[in-house]
């Protein structure tokens, strides 16, 4: 199977995070005292300032009576601070030299859930030149997937800045969309103006959307909020809201007055149906704006038709359905038919674009076909749409002489603003 796509897009990525993955040390297949021992250190792209930083490492993989532990690492790392983050992000495993510098207490170096976020804040930063080999670095790996667009949910101040360096130093080998994360209200104000400032300094292969928000959680550890309950009535959890629905209209209507794009991360039905609704709202009253809908793999029929005057575009993953479908069923239960909902959006000329995640799965055009061609078999509605067509840029004007060739899972050559790279 060949497909040459225009403009390969993938419309929902953490771009500089991606660099850092793939120029980090990886501990995916550390299980042991002994593989700590063995574990290469030296490329400067795994250190921090003096601080080691890897991630990866699953204590499920290790044997029982040797566990992920500060002990261990003590053993390795006598004098330097060690923070190795796990493979699911959600905690991280210290040395009693780093707990020190970071002025905290742990009897075994593992921590979680908001200890852990809170450490990896206070990680030292890149040095400049590491921050320009992981934008170099993502770009070469976005590249070796056959991509030649992106659009990064995660854009910061000194990310933006060293991107327009790259950019007017001719080493920008993607054309790149910019959202800024706000987190919550104290955050808003400095990310509208980042964004406005940011606007105004675009460049060829360098465009400023927007806002990006989360509005809920995820599938995998039942955040995303639902309209019914996961598993089945009895737990009784329907999910989370990390955001005041009057804040969001608020801030839906603030940031499409700046003449900017509102993107919101929204896995769950109910979160979907929110949204939309306060997009309806605000539009009712004359607000104007365009709306992105991340990830919405649940959607409701009566959301889908909710969206249909707004300016709306879903950014849909198949590639999350590959990893995600062994639990699916069975978490979602009666809502199990609105999952994955790419052929009704199309029924309802809703415009959707794919991407990965990446880098919480690897970019490929590959992977979203074979879950397209897998799906139906799990009673997931086949999409009859054209993948090479959700999976183009859709701004024909936007570095418009690109092109990828992709034969059976093979990038065979892409063309990047006239110029054959691969
Ligand atoms: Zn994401």
């Amino acid at each position: 199977m060949l497909f040459k796509i225009p403009r390969l897009y993938d419309s929902h990525v953490h771009f500089i995070a991606t660099g850092e993955f793939a120029s980090g040390l990886r501990l995916e297949s550390i299980t042991s005292l002994q593989d700590l021992q063995n574990l290469d250190r030296t490329k400067p792209g795994y250190y921090r300032q003096h601080w080691l930083v890897g991630f990866g490492w699953d204590e499920r993989q290790w044997p029982a009576h040797e566990q992920p532990h500060k002990d261990l690492l003590d053993k390795v790392f006598p004098d330097i601070p060690v923070y190795f983050a796990r493979m699911d992000g959600h905690s991280s495993w210290l040395n009693t030299t780093a707990l020190k510098e970071m002025g905290l207490e742990s009897a075994t170096g593992i921590l979680t859930e908001k200890d852990h976020l809170r450490a990896w804040d206070h990680l030292p930063s890149f040095s400049k030149s590491q921050q320009r080999a992981n934008i170099l670095q993502a770009c070469r790996t976005f590249n070796a997937a056959g991509f030649t667009h992106v659009r990064d949910l995660s854009c910061t101040e000194s990310l933006w800045n060293m991107l327009c360096e790259v950019a007017d130093a001719g080493d920008l080998t993607l054309a790149i969309e910019e959202n800024f994360t706000s987190h919550d209200m104290n955050d808003f104000e400095r990310m509208l103006t980042l964004a406005v400032e940011t606007k105004k300094q675009e460049r060829p292969l360098l465009r400023s959307k927007g806002i990006k928000v989360f509005y809920d959680g995820s599938l995998g550890s039942e955040t995303a909020l639902l309209s019914r309950p996961y598993n089945g009535e009895r737990s009784g959890n329907q999910g989370r809201i990390l955001w005041d629905l009057a804040d969001i209209e608020m801030i839906m209507k603030r940031t499409w007055a700046a003449g900017l794009e509102f993107s919101v991360h929204t896995i769950g039905d109910e979160a979907a149906h929110h949204i939309v609704q306060t997009a309806r709202k605000i539009s009712a009253q004359g607000a104007v704006g365009r709306l992105n809908l991340e990830h919405a793999q649940i959607l409701r029929p009566e959301t889908i038709q909710m969206m249909k005057p707004l300016h709306v575009r879903c950014h849909m993953q198949p590639c999350h359905w590959l990893s995600d479908r062994v639990w699916l069923m069975e978490k979602l239960r009666e809502l199990y038919p609105y999952v994955f909902p790419w052929e009704a959006l199309r029924l309802a000329q809703i415009p959707i674009s794919f991407g990965c995640d990446s880098p919480v799965e690897p970019s490929s055009f590959w992977r979203n076909y074979l879950a397209l061609e897998e799906s139906p078999q799990a009673r997931i509605r086949k999409f009859n749409g054209d993948i090479t067509v959700v999976h183009a840029h859709p701004d024909k004007t936007f570095a418009p002489d690109c092109h990828s060739v992709i034969e059976d899972g093979v990038v065979k050559e892409v063309v990047f603003n006239g110029k054959r790279i691969i």
